[in-house]
């Protein structure tokens, strides 16, 4: 049970600040214990004035005032003194509105600053951020300096003052350590209280890395082992239906097919079967750029499902995707022989009931939908093969619901975010993944520009001529509405579009705030080609294929990363004409070298293989819905050893205390309980 002290019954915390630290995600005591400093400044020692403005950095420097120069220039003060130390001396410098600083200082003080060096000819000159008064025999006692995330009305000093205040109230909030004592000893890594001290308050740099080090560790410890036991428990149990592959079932399939596989198509299909022959639930996962075919790879798997008498179920995040699903599935289906339903929650009354009860008969060998597929009613007479499109979409509690309709049914989850293959290992700690590469033959690349904003007069040319031409276009904006600052919001590009540039066009707008009903019109109407251009967020990231559209203008793309640029792109170039990708950027945004990487490649993943290298999984676009940057502390790629480490410590420790009943254990299994991350139940559901 976490902790409930609201964080305003802490000393030093009135409700102002109360309601900064609000604004900063933080409501309670506990929530401060977790916000642990991102880095440390480390003021224990000063510098010799002789070796001032070696460091990158701000320094320290203490010594004693020779003597002080002040001026006033217009309404800034400034403040020069020239300080001594055993080793030589330097200017502490001031400059400042109103800092007060004049008539401060005298010589024959002893004093500490600490700021920025600049090396001049004579001497070195600190440009003083924060400066301390000695008094006479007072000895200089610097600390290392914890540094929070903070915002404008609430600074790290602030921050690091109340944590300060209220430590020993709050060390008595930690919980049981996750990390076994043996672990913890054998990797070198503090008990959980002395860690959470160390964090907050470290006597020395060294101390406040251990305490860091131990919390990647358990992280990392605490997933692996959620993943692992999750595996255990599905090969454990099995109860999964043994399908049988019968021979010759890939040739007959394939010469079913529109157009020949490709060869990754046909690895993937033989992987997934592979696994549906067995008893131990199949729980993969199909990932393949936006159109590399994996809906002719479900299709086999369905197929193979309803050779053996059961009934498959494939769910999208939303009704226009799972539409678009049954459209491209049936005539792939209906030639084998295999019937589909589709159930929406805005279906009428009797075409729903039509449908349920030919899924509950066993009539339908597919059932295709949204959550609706969940919602009592609808009954399988025997559910053998769950796909999830999109799994990120769709909530833990949803899934595990779908599963209980059917025993345990073999699931399948199908992705177009490609994952970076250093990545994939880890992320998908419980899932087996298969990788569709390669996309079909034929396909003309998607020509992709890198333009300057300042270009935007004849980009909505190109977009008049194309939209002449009866394409239709996206714009995507980065924000929805003029209250996110500095970037181009949808509404109001939406406005000047239709006012400006194309009174004659039919504009119309998309976001995430819109009601789902009022976004499925909206994408209906742009379906049906009842709209030429369509300002939207990224909400139309994983969104319906709409052959006709050919042309995507993405504003301010220095703001999203490649992976995502790449994703927004696979909107266009799904039907026969020729398709446009324009990526606008401020004209000193300088990132266009980055975004001209997207104007040459177009493997998914090798874009997303260099939006890692690039920018990072913490910045690694997409990631909220893979899950990559769920952890809290650890960083895949930085701390990849560390993973690596403890994932094999939580298979030694799984394989030997299966339901962890150990003493020692307990903390992990609280921990586990308490609710492994988002990110550990979605790698192994
Ligand atoms: P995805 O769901 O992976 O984005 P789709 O399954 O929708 O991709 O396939 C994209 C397009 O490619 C569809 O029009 C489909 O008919 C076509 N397609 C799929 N596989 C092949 C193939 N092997 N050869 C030619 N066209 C294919
Ligand atoms: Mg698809």
């Amino acid at each position: 049970m976490r902790d409930q002290t609201p964080i305003s019954d802490l000393a030093d915390v009135g409700p102002k600040t109360a309601a900064y630290f609000r604004e900063l995600g933080l409501t309670t005591a506990d929530d401060l214990l977790e916000y642990l400093p991102f880095r440390y400044e480390d003021q224990r020692y000063p510098t010799p004035a002789s070796r001032l403005g070696e460091a990158e950095g701000e320094e320290n420097a203490v010594g004693r005032i020779l003597s002080v120069k002040e001026r006033r220039v217009r309404d800034l003060e400034i403040v020069e003194a020239r300080v001594q130390d055993e080793s030589g001396t330097f200017v502490a410098k001031w400059i400042g509105r109103r800092r007060f600083v004049i008539g401060r200082f005298s010589a024959g003080m002893r004093i500490s600053v600490r700021g920025r060096v600049e090396k001049t000819l004579a001497e070195p000159v600190v440009n003083v951020s924060s400066y301390g008064i000695l008094s006479d025999g007072e000895e200089y006692r610097g600390e290392v300096v914890p540094i929070y995330h903070a915002s404008k009305d609430l600074s790290t000093r602030k921050i690091a003052q109340v944590v300060r205040k209220n430590l020993p109230r709050l060390l008595a909030l930690a919980g049981e350590d996750p990390v076994p004592p043996a672990l913890a000893k054998r990797q070198h890594l503090p008990p959980l209280v002395e860690a959470y001290r160390s964090a907050h308050a470290p006597a020395t740099p060294e101390e406040a890395e251990r305490a860091r080090a131990r919390f990647i560790y358990a992280e990392f410890l605490t997933l692996a082992a959620s993943a692992r036991q999750k595996r255990e428990v599905r090969v454990r149990e099995r109860g999964a239906l043994a399908l049988a592959v019968p021979p010759g079932l890939l040739e007959e399939f394939a010469a079913a097919m529109p157009f020949a596989m490709t060869g990754a198509q046909r690895r993937s299909i033989v992987e997934i079967w592979d696994d549906m022959a067995s008893d131990v639930p199949m729980n993969r996962l199909l990932q393949g750029d936006v159109g590399s075919g994996k809906t002719l790879v479900a299709a086999a798997a369905i197929v193979l499902a309803a050779r053996n008498g059961v009934q498959s179920a494939l769910m999208a995040p939303t009704e226009i995707l799972a539409a678009q699903h049954a459209a491209k599935l049936a005539p792939l289906l209906l030639p084998l022989g295999i019937a589909l339903e589709a159930v929406f929650g805005s279906q009428g009354a009797r075409a729903r009931r039509h449908a349920v009860d030919r899924i509950g008969s066993g009539e339908a060998a597919l059932a295709v939908g949204t959550h609706a597929l969940l919602t009592e009613g609808v009954d399988f007479a025997r559910l053998g093969l769950v796909i999830i499109d999109e799994q990120h979409r769709f909530g833990v509690a949803q899934r595990a619901r779908l599963r209980s309709k059917g025993g345990t049914p073999h699931t399948l989850h199908m992705t177009a975010t490609p994952i970076p293959r250093t990545l994939a290992q880890s992320v998908y700690a419980d899932l087996d993944a298969s990788t569709i590469d390669e996309l079909p033959p034929g396909r003309t690349p998607i020509e992709t520009y890198s333009l300057r904003a300042s270009r935007m007069r004849s980009v909505e040319e190109f977009v008049r001529r194309n939209v002449a031409l009866g394409h239709q276009v996206y714009v995507v904006a980065p924000a929805i509405d003029e209250n996110d600052g500095e970037l181009t919001s949808a509404l109001e590009e939406a406005e000047r579009l239709k006012r400006d540039a194309f009174p004659d066009l039919r504009v119309d707008v998309l976001h995430g705030k819109m009601a789902p009903r009022e976004k499925d019109d909206v994408m209906g109407r742009f379906a049906a080609g009842e709209i030429d251009v369509l300002v939207a967020t990224t909400v139309v990231e994983v969104g319906v294929d709409v052959p006709n559209a050919s042309v995507m203008v993405v504003l301010d793309a220095h703001r999203y990363g490649l992976a995502q640029l790449h994703q927004l792109r696979g909107r266009v170039g799904r039907g026969a004409a020729k398709s446009y990708c324009l990526l606008i950027a401020p004209d000193d945004a300088g990132e266009r070298e980055r975004l001209e990487i997207l104007t040459s490649v177009s493997d998914g993943f090798v874009i997303a293989e260099e939006d890692l290298r690039l920018r990072g999984p913490g910045q690694f676009s997409g990631t909220a819905q893979s899950g990559i940057d769920e952890f809290r502390f650890a960083d895949l790629i930085r701390d990849i050893d560390v993973y690596r480490t403890a994932k094999a410590d939580a298979d030694a420790l799984i394989a030997s205390d299966p339901n962890l009943e150990r003493p020692e254990h307990a903390g992990l299994r609280a921990a586990l309980e308490a609710g492994p991350s988002v990110r550990a139940m979605l790698a192994s559901s």
